[in-house]
């Protein structure tokens, strides 16, 4: 192989791999990671250890599906190439065998608005695709619509798969999803969950748009719900800030009498 492009992307595919196995994620060669280039997207290789995978090895794709290099795309690549042309707002894309989101996927179940953090899948539920063959054009057609305004689905009998507009930001969905897929899990085991109304998700939507950004960062005439506390302006010097964070000399304990 010639000398590969995109090294850091072709790193950060690897590292994740590697952090995806570490979270109890994948188990074996299971899952697949792409990002998406100019022109196409990087994708994990067909049959590799994640422990031995090598920048190099991660193989570049075009948007008709032809491949460079000695290595076999991943046999998933075709709902990685759904996603990246479909949604504008992917740039990395996480498919994970997770123990608890396949055991729902098996059970045909979706998640449903059990827990407010459903949400961050984009939505008040988590969808189960149809059931299709791995592989085939048919699973990345039935998992579009499962991901109809969602980052994330389950893949009958098979899965989850999730995007996000970064590695590090795909990965942190999977985790979540994985978690509400267990927490709902439990929760079924235990009783019937009660499940948060279409208003009650509507909210958190609306927060979660507004979560973690500035006001100067909102849309105009936004109203957050989740407006954040005032910011106080900074101790004059640093000198002030010690002299204030000092215990003043007589609440200093005594020494005890012998
Ligand atoms: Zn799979």
């Amino acid at each position: 192989m010639s000398r590969p492009t995109h090294i850091a992307l072709r790193r950060g595919i690897v590292t994740l791999c590697r952090n995806m196995r570490a979270l109890g994620l994948n188990h074996g060669m299971a899952g697949n990671v792409s990002a998406r280039v100019a022109g196409g997207f990087l994708i994990t290789p067909s049959a590799r250890a994640y422990e031995s995978m090598q920048p190099e090895d991660i193989v570049l794709m075009d948007n008709s599906g032809r491949y460079e290099g000695s290595l076999l795309p991943s046999s998933e690549w075709r709902m990685h190439a759904a996603i990246l042309r479909a949604r504008k707002d992917a740039e990395a894309v996480v498919h994970v065998h997770s123990p608890y989101a396949t055991a729902l996927s098996c059970l045909r179940l979706p998640i449903p608005s059990f827990h407010y953090m459903v949400a961050k899948a984009g939505g008040t539920n988590i969808r189960c695709s149809a059931y299709a063959p791995f592989g085939s054009d048919e699973l990345a057609r039935t998992m579009l619509v499962a991901l109809k305004g969602r980052r994330a689905c389950l893949l009958a009998n098979h899965g989850m798969i999730c995007f996000g507009p970064d590695l590090d930001h795909a990965l942190l969905l999977a985790t979540e999803v994985e978690a509400l897929a267990m927490q709902y899990w439990l929760a079924r085991c235990a009783g019937r969950p009660v499940l948060l109304s279409a208003a009650d998700m509507q909210l958190v939507l609306a927060r979660f748009s507004a979560y973690g950004k500035a006001p100067q960062e909102l849309p105009e005439g936004f109203v957050n719900p989740l407006a954040p506390p005032q910011r106080r302006a900074a101790p004059a010097s640093k000198r002030d800030a010690t002299r204030r964070r000092r215990a003043p000399v007589n609440a200093r304990p005594r020494p005890k009498r012998r």
